[in-house]
């Protein structure tokens, strides 16, 4: 079963909320190549519906599924803490951008739980379609254990299929319905490449740093290559 909503109503905050009610805390995992209104739509969304105290931001080290082409990760990571900032909800995790190796999603979330005190209930944000690849690569049960899941749905997307398909997932999976949000990381950098505007599609001030620090202008694939690839992730 997919539920619709987060199921704690509207809470005032202050210390009276923190005292009686367990943190929630929502985690957005990501390329961030770059960081768009989509993935803030989703973030911001997730924390109102879901109640949630903070969201922190989780940029991938190097991913072994899109290993040509990803851009530095110090540049991934800068650019989401400047499309972040503003929000006083949102933080932005170096978990995976400085770690060395695989790192894996499960791994990610025990270690943002260590952080958190006991009792923290952990929502992993994602855009639907990435839930199924998430839930069946390594360790699902696992992941599902350390965390919930807020699946933002793109228009006709079927979920609730996905979501039998994956044992352990029922109740664990809410569904979340954002605006029709066509936006993504792969067409912003074809757009860089040919010259279109992408104004709009990302904050201005991640914006202006890939216009400053020339991302995107040669096609993905035909950049040099990064340093060695010892940081997967997935
Ligand atoms: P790419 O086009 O390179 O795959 P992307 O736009 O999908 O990039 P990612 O960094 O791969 O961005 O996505 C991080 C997370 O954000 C994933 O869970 C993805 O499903 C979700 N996401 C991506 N685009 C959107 C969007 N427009 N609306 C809601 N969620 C999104
Ligand atoms: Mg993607």
């Amino acid at each position: 079963m997919v539920e619709s909503s987060g199921d704690r109503g509207t809470v005032g905050g202050g210390a009276l909320h923190s005292a009686l009610m367990s943190r929630r805390i929502g985690v957005m995992g990501g390329t961030f190549d770059p960081i768009h209104h989509g993935h803030l739509v989703a973030a911001e969304e997730a924390r109102w519906q879901f109640d949630l105290d903070r969201v922190v931001f989780v940029p991938t080290g190097r991913p072994w599924q899109k290993p040509m082409g990803v851009s530095p990760a110090e540049d991934r990571y800068l650019m989401t803490v400047i499309a972040t900032a503003s929000n006083p909800a949102f933080t932005v995790s170096r978990l995976e951008i400085d770690h060395h190796g695989p790192t894996y999603t499960v791994d990610t979330l025990r270690q943002v739980r260590a952080q958190q005190p006991e009792g923290t209930r952990l929502f992993f944000i994602t855009g639907a379609d990435a839930v199924l690849q998430i839930l069946t690569w390594k360790e699902p049960d696992q992941v599902l254990d350390q965390a919930e899941f807020i699946a933002a749905t793109r228009p006709g997307f079927d979920l609730d299929r996905l979501v039998s398909q994956v044992p352990g997932a029922a109740g664990r999976v809410h569904r979340m319905e954002i605006p029709a949000l066509a936006i993504s990381s792969s067409d912003i950098r074809a757009r860089v490449v040919r010259g279109a505007p992408i104004q709009y599609l990302v904050p201005d001030g991640v914006a202006r740093y890939i216009q400053k620090h020339a991302l995107y202008r040669t096609p993905a694939g035909a950049d040099p290559p990064d340093p060695p690839p010892e940081h997967g992730t997935q």
